[in-house]
């Protein structure tokens, strides 16, 4: 069975008191959860934000980093620079840094792979805009960017992988897609791993991302390949985001009863 991820994409927000007071209510309030609980602030807040969360079962996580290990990169992170600072996880090719920061998905996958060389987990977002759904291009667009993936790095890529289906539209915009609608991609994605790696897909951890909150969690975390969240303005408060952590526990204790 997979366990449920919830990931807090904090974005650029906070300071360094204020990110360590979240982190200091969310290790409180997730210690005892059945779900795996992630939080991804800026890259200066990891040591203050590790030194709350590395006592409690919180996991750490960063929002980006170079493809390139070490060099003349001004201005960038490395993988191993992160796992230094005690990340297990780095959020890559999120709409934001794909739209704003012109990633390719071939960037992005050569971003991945340098994170599972520094022995992280990245999750991988997917997503498409709203035009692109309107054109009937959902399918193409999340093959187009998985494909990428499965070229740089086969298969084998996805053992260490998380993904994150986010629709474009859905992020920051109060839109949610509806459980039976993310269900429909997640399972497309899972398929598609599936034709290569049955069980690479069995155990491949898919989450939604896209307005999440705590009153929609528990709809979509019940569907069947929906594996948790990423979340980003509910994790922002510590309350919400703990509610969402719930739904996704709930969905468990119904499972395993
Ligand atoms: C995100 O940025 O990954 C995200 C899903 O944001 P929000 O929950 O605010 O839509």
């Amino acid at each position: 069975m997979r366990q449920p991820l919830i990931a807090g994409n904090w974005k650029l927000n906070g300071t360094r008191n204020s990110v360590v007071e979240l982190a200091s209510e969310i290790s409180a309030g997730a210690a005892s959860l059945p779900v795996e609980v992630l939080v991804c602030p800026v890259v200066v807040h990891l040591a203050d934000v590790l030194a709350v969360v590395g006592n409690s079962p919180v996991h750490l996580g960063a929002q980006n980093c170079s493809e390139a290990r070490t060099g003349a990169y001004t201005g960038e992170v490395s993988a191993d620079m992160l796992q230094e600072f005690g990340c297990e996880y780095v959020i890559l090719g999120h709409s934001e840094r794909r739209a704003l920061y012109h990633e390719t998905s071939e960037q992005i996958a050569q971003k991945c792979l340098s994170v599972q060389q520094a022995g992280m987990t990245p999750v991988l977002c997917v997503g498409e805009t709203l035009e692109e759904r309107e054109a009937g291009q959902v399918e193409a667009v999340i093959a187009a960017q998985l494909d990428a993936m499965l070229e740089a790095g086969g298969v084998d890529a996805f053992r260490q992988m998380v993904v994150a289906y986010e629709p474009v539209w859905a992020i920051g915009t109060g839109k949610t897609a509806s459980p039976e609608e993310a269900q429909a991609v997640h399972a497309m994605i899972r398929q598609k791993i599936s034709s290569q790696n049955a069980d690479i897909a069995s155990a491949l951890r898919i989450l939604y991302g896209g307005s999440v909150k705590a009153d929609n969690a528990a709809s979509l975390f019940g569907q069947a390949d929906i594996d948790g969240g990423l979340v980003g303005g509910a994790a922002l408060d510590a309350t919400s985001f703990l509610a969402i952590c719930e739904a996704a526990a709930s969905t468990v204790e119904k499972t395993a009863s």
